[in-house]
């Protein structure tokens, strides 16, 4: 149960008044329901309001505050806008009030004649009169007009003067918190009590209040990153008791072996240390959650299939998951091609298995005449039952949260989980993203590949080079394939298809019919259809927008355009620059960019040519972007800091995660009044789930 003095926090945001259900519709998609979600919403300016009674100290093009009594009103009549006349109080200076658009009506009530009033806006110095337009504030009392104005981000519906009202409501009912750091680390780092610190973070008095290393904000970054850390690992501590599916390793001379034995090539260092770890996990009696990361074309795959392959020799089950359909018929394709005349059963299941195919199918894998599933999210329907499931393979998870990860694992009781991710993201996201498993890296990619020559030009240059890669394919001895990727970014779809279509048909003009186009919404059927037909090299360049952007394995393609390269985030272009140089072919990878590029554009770009390291460019991708935009971070499921900005505070990250583990070893029930008072913490960062993992034990 969440502690009553949190209670007001997490009221709704329409008990606030002035906040009607159609703010509060704007309210909420901005910042979130309740009230807390506002406190956590913080200022990006601040406006300072002096009060001036001395005009000469008014500087003209600067916002004060001034009081004035009202002299005259002067309606609106040709070209001139409704004007108030008035005299500064004190003073004989003339101040003119200017509205465009406004009711008289409303400005007759609003400013009476001969009554006083405090006006807060921007002055402007004209002559010896002071003209403010549109002022901010016009009211009887001093006091309502606020010295230091945060500014808040805003969306359309809402004003900054009605967010300031509401979270001002907030801050001055705010329920004490009780202290949830270590009173001595506390004292050492000198920072502000908890309630301090989020009064100061909204009332910035200058523009330095705003850094993210004030030490309010570095006081609530390390709340959140606490709070990150300490849900993270108790989700895990909760994960780990649980007995796990022990998988006995494999024999020699065993399937695994032969398997290991008939494949083309020899394993990496890294693939092989990868494989002894997961086969100790598996073996072991508590539960496997690990994390493989390993940059494109590490060979992520052949280790999937060698963990699958103990759960088969050990007489049990193993789920593949793809997060897409082409990849999980991929999967399926090299993993058949893999395993050879080896007596393993596998099978598909997608989301287009249907009908009777898709009844025998989940008979079989329920009876245990299946041994190896492949598909996409479908293999955790809840119709579909497994004999004995002793491990999932979750490929390109990076699409997946935390909670979503957790649901898939009460699926089956015990079962050992491998999580697959491509993306090589930095430490300190690896932490606050998966700090629920342990982590395996792939740092080796296989000896034969040559590193991938990249080139920036301009989109202008398109045709010409359309027509070169014509000539360079038929001129070749080496069968060569070429991707083009044009953009489809969600908030112009429509546009970026046409697009992506126009280059299609000016393609087929040089290419003829050895031009392929799939995007994502083409039906699954017919996409294959153009993905095989490349596969198998029927066609030369495959025009395609982001759908390849997730594994797809063709050895010949070796040249990789993309356009509007601008458009593509770091590590969106690292994922598709791996598309290609995965056979022993030069490959080359074309960034044809549009007329203006940022700055941080220009520099991404830069880094793209001089670097193939996965890891370096995340880096770099989170020095670029900060942590919020990295991999588009809403949508890949890796957590939204509020107050924490990793590119700043990552050294704090640590410092919580230790912090974390402490906790976790000497107070795993959150019971001593430091565990009492963490509960409030986690509750404020909405891991109740989390709490109630514990509660259960
Ligand atoms: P990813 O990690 O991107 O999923 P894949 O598993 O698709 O990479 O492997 C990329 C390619 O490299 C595949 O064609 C695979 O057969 C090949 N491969 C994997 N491991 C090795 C290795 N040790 N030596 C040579 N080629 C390998
Ligand atoms: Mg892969």
């Amino acid at each position: 149960m969440r502690p009553e003095a949190l209670n007001f926090l997490f009221r709704d945001v329409t008990s606030l008044s002035g906040v009607g259900s159609k703010t509060a519709v704007f309210l909420k998609k901005l910042c979130g329901q309740y009230l807390v979600d506002l406190l956590f919403h913080i200022p990006i300016g601040v406006i300072h309001r002096p009060y001036q009674i001395d005009r000469q100290k008014i500087i003209s093009g600067n916002v004060a505050t001034i009081q004035v009594c009202v002299c005259e009103h002067v309606p609106a009549y040709h070209r001139k806008p409704y004007r108030v006349f008035c005299v500064m109080t004190d003073t004989d200076c003339a101040v003119e009030l200017i509205f465009f658009n406004y009711h008289a009506d409303y400005l007759t009530k609003q400013l009476i004649v001969g009554q006083t009033y405090f006006i807060s806006g921007k002055i402007e110095r004209v002559g010896a009169t002071l003209k403010i337009m549109h002022p901010d504030y016009i009211v009887k009392e001093k006091s309502l007009i606020p010295e230091f104005e945060p500014i808040y981000p805003l969306s359309a519906g809402l004003t900054n003067k009605g967010m300031n009202k509401s979270i001002q409501y907030v801050l001055a009912h705010l329920p004490f918190m009780p202290q949830w750091l270590d009173e001595a680390f506390f004292l050492r780092q000198g920072w502000p009590l908890w309630n301090q610190a989020v009064q100061m973070i909204h009332h910035p008095q200058n523009p330095t209040d705003l850094m993210a290393t004030t030490s309010a904000r570095t006081r609530l970054a390390y709340d959140e990153l606490l709070a990150n850390q300490l849900s993270l690992f108790l989700a895990r501590a909760k994960q780990k008791k649980q007995a796990g599916m022990s998988v006995p390793s494999p024999c020699s001379g065993g399937l695994t072996e032969q398997l290991l034995q008939q494949l083309p090539f020899e394993l990496t260092g890294a693939q092989k240390k990868s494989i002894q770890i997961i086969q100790t996990d598996m073996n072991s009696s508590l539960r496997m959650i690990r994390l493989l990361q390993g940059d494109v074309g590490s060979g992520k795959t052949v280790v999937a299939l060698i963990t699958l392959m103990q759960a088969v020799e050990a007489g049990m089950q193993g789920v593949f998951m793809a997060p897409t359909d082409i990849l999980a018929r991929q999967h399926f394709d090299s993993i058949q091609k893999m395993l050879g005349n080896l007596p393993v059963r596998i099978g598909l299941l997608t989301g287009r298995e249907k009908g009777k195919k898709r009844t025998v199918l989940l008979n079989a894998l329920s009876t245990g005449e299946i041994d190896i599933l492949i598909g996409t999210h479908a293999v955790f329907s809840d119709d579909v039952l497994y004999h004995q499931l002793a491990v999932a393979i979750i490929d390109e998870q990076h699409k997946f949260g935390v909670r979503q990860r957790l649901s898939l694992m009460q699926k089956q009781k015990g079962m050992n989980v491998l999580v697959m991710t491509a993306t090589p993201i930095p430490r300190t996201l690896a932490l606050t993203a998966y700090g629920d498993m342990d982590i395996s890296v792939l740092d080796e990619k296989p000896a034969n590949r040559k590193p991938i020559e990249t080139r920036v030009l301009s989109l202008l240059k398109a045709t010409e080079l359309a027509e070169r890669l014509a000539v360079k394919i038929q001129q070749s001895t080496e069968r060569l394939q070429v991707y083009w990727v044009c953009p489809l970014v969600e908030e112009s779809e429509k546009t970026d298809l046409m697009a992506a279509e126009k280059r299609f048909e000016m393609l087929q003009k040089i290419f003829k019919n050895r031009v392929g186009l799939v995007h994502g919404k083409m039906k699954g059927v017919e996409k294959d259809g153009v993905m095989n037909k490349f596969a198998n090299g029927e066609l030369d360049i495959l025009v395609a927008t982001t759908v390849i952007e997730v594994g797809v394995d063709v050895k010949t393609a070796s040249i990789m355009v993309i356009e509007q390269a601008e458009r593509f985030g770091l590590a969106g272009l690292h994922q598709l620059r791996g598309r290609v140089g995965r056979g022993g072919t030069q490959s080359i990878c074309l960034l044809l960019h549009g007329k203006h590029l940022t700055p941080t554009a220009r520099e991404r770009l830069k880094i793209m040519r001089q670097t193939d390291d996965g890891f370096l460019i995340a880096e770099q991708d989170l020095k670029l972007r900060g942590a919020g935009e990295i991999l588009g971070a809403r949508q890949s499921g890796l957590p939204v800091f509020k107050f924490a900005d990793l590119s700043v505070h990552g050294d704090l990250l640590y410092t919580a995660a230790k912090d974390a583990q402490m906790i976790i070893n000497t107070d795993p029930q959150l019971a001593t009044p430091r565990g009492q008072a963490l509960r409030y913490l986690l509750y404020l960062f909405k891991k109740d789930e989390q709490i109630t993992l514990l509660n259960a034990g």
